[in-house]
């Protein structure tokens, strides 16, 4: 990779002498998983930067996905939305649920409230929204239907690490919501991932399910899967925690000066952050109008790679669009119009907290020319 190349993410990663510090306690303790000591930190120290009051830590994003639906006892339909990472409809598959596609809010990228109750059929057992880009889901709507029709709400809350909506943590919306921090999240711990439980005995059942099902030496409860997080992840989640804030704000500074640059070119659209919300800034989507920009979006993602800038063109194609879920009848364009619209001209900027003011121009005048 040539040495001036902008990727459109870089993992938050800790101090290393920090770092090795802990690890130097795991390889004294000798215990390197299983509930260990930084497990147990890591767990307590994010519900309170997340202000939620259970978590179960996982090894990845997409086994809470599937953990959830199991332990909620998910079957048949469920309503979903395909302008998403394909985890959200394979943790579906993985429990042999069919998924029904809804068309999105183009507000927002989340599911629209109003096109959900005409897909609910007597099968349909739950709801599995996406806060896409970390932007709040109409959450009320949303449970309000749930409510009326007695369905299950997982959240997909992957980009919504640390998202708040006048105060309040979206990780406390709906039934359950899950988190990834993998690698190119805002908080990452290489892999890694957790579900944002409500109650005491919920998290019980989790942490059971995470752990084969075992509820005791010679006891096993229900047939769970391994999804453990690690103690060197967890250190690691403990150290980055100390620092995602810093990011955060760099990653907003980045946001404010593409804003400025973007606001005037016409044919590139974008959204401005959303009053009342605290933002993460994972990404920086923008929304390519070909007639007045001059330009597709294919063409412009092109363009800005033969100048070494990779952007990504996060979500496409859509989920309803990959072999597998193709052919369900809810895959079509006709019924997810807003859905195709954002995945035919999306293409997601560089951001990250370590983002040059160089590069930002690069950027910015690759994309003016
Ligand atoms: C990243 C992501 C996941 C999966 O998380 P992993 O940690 O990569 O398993 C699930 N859903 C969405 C929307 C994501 O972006």
């Amino acid at each position: 990779m040539s040495k001036d190349m902008i990727l459109v993410t870089t993992p938050l990663l800790p101090d290393l002498d920090e770092y090795y510090q802990m690890l130097r306690e795991i390889w004294d303790r000798k215990w390197v998983t299983n509930n260990g000591e930084f497990h147990q930190k890591f767990e307590a120290a994010l519900c309170e930067y997340l202000k939620v009051p259970y978590i179960s830590l996982f090894t990845n994003g997409t086994l809470p996905l599937i953990t959830a639906l199991q332990a909620l006892n998910i079957s048949g339909e469920v309503i979903t939305t395909p302008y998403s990472f394909v985890a959200t409809t394979h943790s579906l598959w993985w429990n042999g649920i069919k998924p029904v596609f809804v068309d999105i809010d183009p507000a927002t990228g989340g599911i629209d409230p109003e096109r959900i109750e005409s897909a609910i059929t007597p099968k349909t057992t739950a709801i599995m929204p996406v806060h896409v880009y970390g932007k709040p889901c109409r959450t009320r709507e949303i449970q309000d239907i749930a409510d009326k029709y007695g369905l299950k709400v997982i959240y997909d809350a992957a980009h919504a690490f640390g998202i708040e909506v006048d105060g309040n943590s979206i990780l406390n919306e709906g039934d359950m919501s899950t988190l990834s921090f993998h690698g190119t999240k805002v908080f990452g711990t290489t892999e890694g991932g957790a579900l944002v439980v409500h109650d005491a005995k919920m998290k019980q059942r989790i942490d059971y399910l995470k752990n084969f099902g075992f509820a005791g030496e010679t006891e096993v409860v229900a047939p769970g899967i391994n999804g453990k997080m690690d103690e060197l992840r967890s250190a690691m989640g403990l150290l980055n925690l100390r620092q995602v804030d810093a990011a955060i704000e760099a990653r907003h500074q980045v946001a404010i000066r593409y804003r400025e640059a973007l606001r005037p070119v016409e044919g590139i659209d974008f959204w401005d952050d959303m009053p009342g919300v605290r933002h993460n800034y994972g990404y920086f989507p923008i929304f390519v109008d070909a007639s007045k920009y001059g330009m597709t979006r294919d063409e412009l993602f092109y363009k800005l790679r033969e100048h070494r800038i990779l952007a990504r063109r996060y979500f496409y194609p859509l989920i309803s669009d990959f072999s597998t879920y193709r052919g369900l009848p809810s895959a079509t364009r006709e019924n997810l119009p807003n859905a195709t619209r954002m995945a035919d001209t999306v293409i997601c900027l560089p951001i990250h907290h370590e983002l040059k003011e160089k590069d930002i121009d690069r950027i910015i005048n690759c994309i003016k020319h």
